[in-house]
């Protein structure tokens, strides 16, 4: 503890007392804050107006930009830094690097500094690093450090104090007011005890740390925009970890992806090497190669790597729990000062290494995208889309694109082709045609479009911190195929949408009809309910007009909406407009197959008051998947229920009750749960997600059960399969485990839950689902034989997984109970189960 303390004064001793300290007008952090850093969590706005004070004071070698808002309004910000001489022509250096790796046309200009961007607090809660920033941020711009000045002279240093200032301020308020006088260490202290939901997650509760592939989230899509702008040639990500933990710099864990390049890999060799030698001469503990592997893409440190810059995750022991001083179990207290110490360390050491090998950092980075443009990797050149009757999936998927700069086009002409056929998995000749969505590798980003499409992800070691599956086709729900050679194509052009209306104007239309097959359906739903408008659906097929519609499509008529008068088809036709789809106008109800629009099976769709569970108990991101889902995806109003008063909450308010995966012990309690049936036999619709599905299982009035243990009856047959040896553990918990694997689920989509599909759709399975089929209610969805499809799933997980239950429907009384055994908004990136969750909650019990 004391040469712990003795450390840290000569840390400090060395940050404030360097030569030349007093004879700038620069104030260092303690000077400019009036306290000294460690010895409170500072709050955003004063991490903020030191921003703009260096920015002010060091115009010539600094640029301060904000790039965004968060969700609750508070600003993002990039500071550039570098030499002055570099600050003057910072537009040049930016360009000059993207015209270096084909992103932007044009010769760049000779004399190009290395970029490094460094990423901090991106949970909000591990909130040492936006502290370690300040005295990061002094040092670059202190011009009596020779040492920083020196290595300012070969690069530009881009720096995110705080990427998620909304987690961030909600974990620094709580501190505030609940931190005793003098900080208590005591771990059962309420300063080490955060509060649900905790301030790593953004303001919708979403993990932004799992974002940067699929940018669902305001803060990563503006940040994201920013990094396409500049392709930095190192990403650093500052987090923690664990209070009881050390700290942890590269050689990162296994797995790598398989296209993680040999600089790429050697380079984590030399980060780590870097920070040895700081660490090692502070006596500092520290662990690499362990925990924080490079294969989900969606992290700081892989999805960078994606873009070919060399990336990495800094961990510091503390987190939430750490408050500002934290007894340990051996004894020791960890305090915010000596967390800081250890970042602002690592950040130095960073720069520091890429400035002493700039010219080979910059040579290796032009050549992974000489490679990426004319010899792309693995063993598929082309992955070409279907388009047709899937204008809204493919322009979500085209905005998806043009935000990750992957440009594409569309086929011209039909031509046979031997193909990787997504649906059936297998290598089969396939019918490209004319308008088809076509991405060639042969361009910059080829190795992150690789990674994104590949139908497989090789994995090296099974034991990884995340999903393991993730191919856009499977996550939009789109046919493609994968081609091994190049194909001709038309320069992109965005999706010809012709426009929302299809036929030639009719002037007063009986009614208007909405196919069902996306998520802008549902958003188009949405807004006509907004209006009051009065919907029908179809439960059968139909034909009008020499089309065929399916079940589910939507009929507007103008019977029942009269009172909106013109206003009506104005209202249907700009909405349509904002969801990107077409709508058809038909002069008739009358059918030449099918049901009539005034027959019993078109429906009356009601329009529903929801309410969605949260709080104590409720996993954050799975409560905070479904509220972006309503609030941001459909715009549609939802009422959030806290658990700790839900059961004093008249539930007759509400006609849709969402319960989020999470632990319903103490929430649901008998009382509770039979108020929650009694609500649903009076005609209540309740919606279950993964683990409150299994909570409900079993229990009295719900049809559902879970399969019998098969283990047990493994273990009758051979009583040896209990014996484990220790050292293995690790792998044998793997042999039970699912980690996000894509699935076939065959569905039956004559059942409203399932309507906009085809008979089977792909799910990501990310735990092991073991409901039986029921008796007493629809099996909706099902996992059969050899449904399996891509990612890792243990040996015994995917013996269980067969023949279970994935989608189920239960009438109860006048109302009904929708199972989902997992969770259809998962991140808010698997598009293609999103229908199945606005199924439920629109479409199920009408
Ligand atoms: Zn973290």
């Amino acid at each position: 503890m004391y040469a712990k303390v003795k450390l840290l004064l000569i840390f400090f001793f060395t940050i404030f007392m360097l030569p030349g300290y007093g004879q700038t007008l620069l104030q260092n952090p303690e000077q400019f804050l009036g306290y000294k850093p460690g010895t409170r969590f500072t709050r955003h706005s004063d991490l903020v107006r030191y921003l703009e004070y260096l920015s002010r004071q060091a115009p010539s070698r600094l640029k301060l930009q904000t790039y965004g808002t968060t969700y609750e309004g508070r600003p993002l910000y990039l500071a550039a830094i570098s030499a002055e001489e570099r600050i003057n022509r910072l537009e040049e250096i930016r360009q000059n690097n993207l015209k270096r790796i084909g992103l932007q046309n044009g010769q760049p200009t000779a004399n190009q500094p290395a970029i490094i961007w460094l990423s901090y607090n991106v949970h909000g809660n591990e909130a040492v690093s936006s502290e370690a920033v300040l005295q990061v941020l002094y040092d670059l711009l202190n011009p009596a450090n020779e040492r920083t000045q020196g290595w300012l002279k070969n690069t530009v240093v881009l720096i995110d104090p705080c990427v998620n200032p909304d987690g961030r301020e909600r974990y620094v308020q709580w501190y505030n007011g609940v931190a005793n006088a003098v900080p208590n260490a005591n771990p059962w202290a309420r300063e080490h005890q955060e509060p649900w939901p905790g301030g790593r997650f953004n303001h919708y509760l979403f993990d932004l740390n799992r974002d940067l592939a699929w940018q669902t989230q305001q803060e990563s899509q503006q940040r994201i925009a920013l990094y396409n702008q500049w392709m930095p040639q190192l990403h650093a990500d500052f987090h923690e970890m664990s209070g009881e933990a050390t700290y942890y710099f590269s050689p990162a864990a296994k797995p790598f992806h398989e296209d993680i390049t040999p600089w790429q890999r050697e380079f984590q060799q030399i980060i780590g090497e870097n920070n040895r030698k700081y660490f090692d001469q502070n006596n500092w503990l520290y662990f690499t190669r362990e925990t924080y592997d490079l294969f989900y893409p969606s992290y700081g440190d892989t999805w960078p790597t994606f873009n070919g810059a060399i990336a990495m995750t800094y961990e510091q022991g503390g987190s939430g729990r750490a408050g500002l001083a934290f007894a340990r179990a051996d004894g020791d207290t960890l305090t915010l000062g000596e967390r800081i110490a250890h970042h602002y360390t690592a950040s130095l050491a960073t720069i520091e290494t890429v400035a002493q090998r700039k010219d080979k950092v910059l040579q290796e980075f032009d050549k992974y995208y000489q490679r990426n443009r004319t010899n792309p990797p693995g063993p598929y050149k082309t992955y070409v889309l279907k388009t047709r009757n899937q204008e809204a999936k493919i322009k979500a998927l085209t905005t998806y694109l043009d935000r990750q700069q992957i440009k594409y086009g569309f086929v011209s002409g039909s031509s046979a082709q031997r193909a990787f056929n997504y649906t059936t998995g297998k290598h089969e000749s396939v019918k490209i045609e004319t308008n088809d969505l076509a991405i060639s590798l042969y361009q910059p980003k080829a190795t992150l479009i690789k990674v994104l499409f590949e139908p497989f992800a090789k994995l090296e070691d099974s034991l990884t911190y995340d999903v393991t599956a993730w191919a856009i086709p499977y996550a939009f729900g789109l046919q493609a195929y994968a081609l091994p050679g190049k194909i001709n194509q038309t320069q992109a052009q965005p999706i010809a949408l012709n426009q929302t209306i299809t036929k030639p104007a009719i002037p007063q239309p009986y009614a208007y009809l909405a196919r069902w097959n996306s998520l802008s359906d549902i958003q188009l739903l949405s807004a006509l309910l907004r209006h009051n408008i009065k919907i029908r659906y179809s439960e059968k097929a139909f034909q009008t007009d020499d089309e065929t519609y399916a079940p589910g499509t939507l009929i507007i008529t103008r019977a029942g909406n009269e009172a909106l008068g013109a206003s009506f088809d104005n209202i249907i036709k700009s909405e349509a407009e904002k969801a990107g789809i077409q709508i058809t106008p038909t002069p008739t109800g009358f059918v030449s197959t099918g049901v009539d629009f005034g027959s019993g099976s078109v429906r009356y769709l009601r329009k529903p008051k929801v309410a969605v569970m949260a709080g104590q108990g409720i996993s954050p991101p799975a409560f905070g998947e479904v509220w972006h889902f309503f609030e941001q995806q459909i715009k549609y109003p939802v009422t959030v229920l806290d658990a700790e008063y839900f059961n004093r909450v008249p539930l007759s308010n509400f006609d849709v009750l969402v319960l989020p995966g999470g632990s319903y012990a103490d929430i649901l309690t008998d009382k509770t749960l039979s108020q929650v049936r009694d609500w649903v036999n009076a005609g209540g619709k309740l919606i279950s997600l993964e683990s409150a599905t299994g909570f409900l299982a079993g229990k009295h009035g719900f049809a559902l059960t879970r399969k019998k243990d098969t283990d047990s009856a493994e273990v009758r047959k051979n009583p040896y399969a209990l014996l484990k040896t220790y050292g293995e553990s690790e792998r044998q918990t793997i042999s039970d485990a699912v980690q996000g694997s894509v699935y076939r689920v065959s569905l039956d989509n004559t059942h409203p839950l399932a309507f906009g599909y085809g008979d089977t759709y792909f799910a990501l399975v990310q735990d092991v689902i073991n409901f039986s089929f029921m008796k007493d209610g629809w099996n909706v969805g099902v996992l059969k034989k050899d449904i399996y499809t891509s990612g890792f799933v243990g040996v015994r997980a995917r013996k269980k997984l067969q023949d279970t239950l994935v989608l189920g429907h239960q009438t109860m009384g006048r109302g009904q109970v929708v199972y989902m055994a997992d969770n259809p908004l998962f991140r808010a990136f698997w598009h293609n189960s999103k229908l199945l969750f606005g199924n439920a909650v629109f479409m199920v019990g009408n």
